[in-house]
């Protein structure tokens, strides 16, 4: 029996991704068994601190990093960095910015909520958000216009949640920021090439512990040194309400090591998947094919095709039913509008896509 079925919650099978709703990521042996030698120890927090930073420097390029408890807390943290800097009594005094130089300017396209809102997290931090352009049309003078001397940062949303179409791009951001001297974040949060912006030039660039880095709930910021030794010293002021723990950090680092080394098992991956498919291609009114990542990704995730006719259900309503029984089955749903169901194989564990098709099979045969 699962931890959580011990505890009398209902089983979960993830086949929908990195969800925070159904607890984002499961770790290997090697991070857990990191994390619980760090619970059952002491150690001095600064001193983890500052060397998970240059742990975060080593595998992302940068000068120097910082553990947060989540990119969310990367957000506020870093906001508050950029506003009070490494002066205590300003540190002490956030998120209240009255008087400093505290506006953060983000595109309207880039106002988004990833399961919390981005503006909450930067006025977490004691920023002002000035919103700027439209929702599907931002252009280069919207953004140089916004620009004041109480201009605090350039923040961009990398991720699929944004504004896809129509937004000042990542090159183009950084090369206002530079020109201004004001400092640029980038919130990478799901992303999975942990250089690729602190390369192109960005001043700070927050990351998901649990997302593509599959490490315990944490995140990291990672960039320039002066921001870094300010970002650390907000866990004496906002941070401290966003405590990353030891056993996380220890995680976390322990996580960052491994990446490197991390297989897609593309192989296993499909192999899973065809099995699934083929069992569910028997069924009349569903037709089940592999399909890779719609952003090339190295996931193979089965897509299985209601026809709602044919299998006397639509995949809404399969989806619910999916979700509601016991074992209760997350599959990912961006296409349900038009009748498509998928399975992520990467959350799955051993064996539980043979229970999702038998689950299929059931409810189909029910409603017949
Ligand atoms: C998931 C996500 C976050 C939050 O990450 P956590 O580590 O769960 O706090 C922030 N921004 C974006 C764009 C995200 O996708």
């Amino acid at each position: 029996m699962g931890i959580y079925e011990s505890l009398g919650l209902r089983k979960v099978i993830n086949a929908s991704g990195k969800m925070t709703a159904l607890g984002a990521s499961a770790v290997t042996d090697k991070i857990a068994e990191a994390v619980k030698n760090a619970t059952q120890d002491y150690v001095e927090i600064d001193q983890l601190i500052e060397y998970a930073g240059t742990v975060i420097a080593e595998h992302t390029g940068a000068e120097d990093g910082c553990p947060t408890s989540s990119a969310a807390a990367g957000i506020a943290i870093s906001t508050a960095a950029v506003i009070a800097g490494k002066k205590l009594s300003l540190i002490e005094k956030m998120p209240n910015s009255d008087g400093l130089k505290n506006e953060i300017i983000i595109q309207k396209g880039h106002q988004v909520h990833f399961g919390g809102s981005i503006d909450q997290m930067i006025r977490l931090g004691g920023g002002k958000v000035i919103e700027v352009g439209n929702a599907n049309k931002v252009e280069v003078d919207h953004i140089q216009e916004a620009i004041s001397d109480k201009t605090a940062a350039i923040f961009y949303v990398k991720s699929h949640h944004a504004v896809q179409k129509g937004m000042v791009s990542v090159e183009k951001m950084i090369e206002i920021a530079q020109k201004h001297a004001i400092p640029f974040i980038i919130d990478a949060a799901a992303e999975e090439d942990f250089k690729k912006y602190i390369k192109m030039g960005a001043d700070i660039a927050v990351y998901s512990g649990g997302k593509a880095l599959e490490g315990p709930t944490s995140g990291f910021i990672c960039g320039k040194k002066e921001l870094m030794e300010a970002c650390r010293k907000q866990y004496k002021g906002v941070g401290r309400a966003m405590k990353v723990g030891k056993e996380n950090i220890t995680g976390l680092i322990t996580a960052l090591n491994e990446y490197p080394f991390k297989e897609d098992h593309v192989e296993v991956q499909i192999e899973r998947m065809t099995s699934l498919c083929n069992s569910l291609n028997e069924i009349e009114g569903l037709s089940c094919s592999i399909k890779q990542d719609e952003a090339g990704r190295a996931i193979y995730r089965a897509q299985i095709e209601v026809n709602p006719a044919k299998a006397g259900i639509d995949a809404e309503s399969l989806l619910h039913k999916l979700e509601s029984g016991n074992p209760a089955i997350y599959l990912r749903h961006h296409y349900v509008n038009i009748g498509i169901l998928s399975v992520d194989p990467r959350p799955l564990l051993e064996g539980q896509e043979t229970i999702i098709a038998n689950e299929i099979k059931r409810i189909l045969a029910e409603v017949k």
